[in-house]
C-alpha cells in the first residue's frame, strides 16, 4: 500500500491506539495534543509530534495540516475542542476528516460541520462485545445495511471436508462465500472444489438474518 499521511489531533487512549495502528502499517503520522506531557509520552512512536492547541487557526496552519490525506479528531472529552478544531479542518479544506464523539449531540453537531465518518469508540465496542457473545463463531463482520453484513465466521464441524458444491451455501443458506480464511491468509479465488478444513473462516455476504442462521449451527 502506498504511504499515506495522517495527522492524529489528541493523545488520549484512543488517538494514540489509531496512531499507532497506522504507523504499524508504515504510514506517516503527526500526532498534536496540547499537553507538552502527552507528546512526550508518545513521541517515539510517531514521525511527527508537536506541542499545538488545535482549536487556533495559525497552529494548524503552521503544522501544514491541510495538506493531509486524512485527519482524526481524537479529542472526546473536550466537547467544545472537538468542535471548533473540527470546523477550522473543514474551512482550511482538509480532505477527510474523522472524529471521536462522545455523545449522540456531539456526534449530531459533528454530522452538521460535515465529518466524513463519526466514532462512537465506547458504543462501538459495546456492541462489537454484545455481538461477539450472542455469536461467539463470528470473527468479524462489517454492516453494509440495516439488512445486510459481510461477516467472517468459522466453518461448522458439520461442514469440514466438504467443497463449496457440495454444500451450495447459496440455496441452502442464501449466503454468498467471497473469500476463505485459512491459518491467517486470505484466499479470494474459491472453487467449487474447494475442501474446507476444521478452523477454516468463511467470508460471507447476506441478509443478517441468513447469517445469523448459519453462524449458529
Ligand atoms: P481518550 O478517552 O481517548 O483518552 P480524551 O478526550 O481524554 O480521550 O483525550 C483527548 C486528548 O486531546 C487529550 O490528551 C487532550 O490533551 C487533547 N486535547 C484536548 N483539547 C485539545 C486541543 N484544543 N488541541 C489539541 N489537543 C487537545
Amino acid at each position: 500500500m502506498a504511504k499515506k499521511q495522517f495527522a492524529v489531533i489528541g493523545l488520549g487512549r484512543f488517538g494514540v491506539s489509531v496512531a499507532r495502528k497506522l504507523m504499524e502499517a508504515r504510514h506517516d503520522v503527526l500526532g498534536i495534543d496540547i499537553r507538552d506531557e502527552k507528546v512526550e509520552d508518545v513521541e517515539q512512536y510517531f514521525t511527527h509530534a508537536a506541542v499545538a492547541d488545535a482549536t487556533e487557526e495559525k497552529a494548524l496552519t503552521a503544522l501544514g495540516v491541510r495538506n493531509f490525506e486524512c485527519v482524526i479528531v481524537a479529542i472526546g472529552n473536550d466537547i467544545q475542542s472537538s468542535i471548533l478544531t473540527t470546523m477550522l479542518l473543514k474551512n482550511l479544506g482538509v480532505q477527510k476528516i474523522i472524529a471521536k464523539a462522545v455523545s449522540k449531540r456531539h456526534g449530531q453537531v459533528l454530522e452538521k460541520i460535515g465529518v466524513d465518518w463519526i466514532i462512537y469508540p465506547e458504543k462501538d465496542m459495546g456492541e462489537r462485545v454484545a455481538k461477539q457473545l450472542l455469536s461467539p463463531n463470528v470473527l468479524n463482520y462489517i454492516e453494509l445495511s440495516k439488512e445486510h453484513n459481510i461477516e467472517e465466521i468459522k466453518l461448522p464441524v458439520k461442514m469440514v471436508g466438504k467443497n463449496l458444491r457440495e454444500l451450495n451455501l447459496r440455496a441452502k443458506y442464501n449466503i454468498n462465500v467471497i473469500a476463505l480464511v485459512r491459518d491467517g491468509d486470505v484466499i479470494v479465488s474459491l472453487s467449487p472444489e474447494h475442501s474446507l478444513q476444521q478452523d477454516d473462516f468463511l467470508i460471507v455476504i447476506g441478509n443478517r438474518k441468513d447469517l445469523v442462521k448459519f453462524s449458529d449451527l
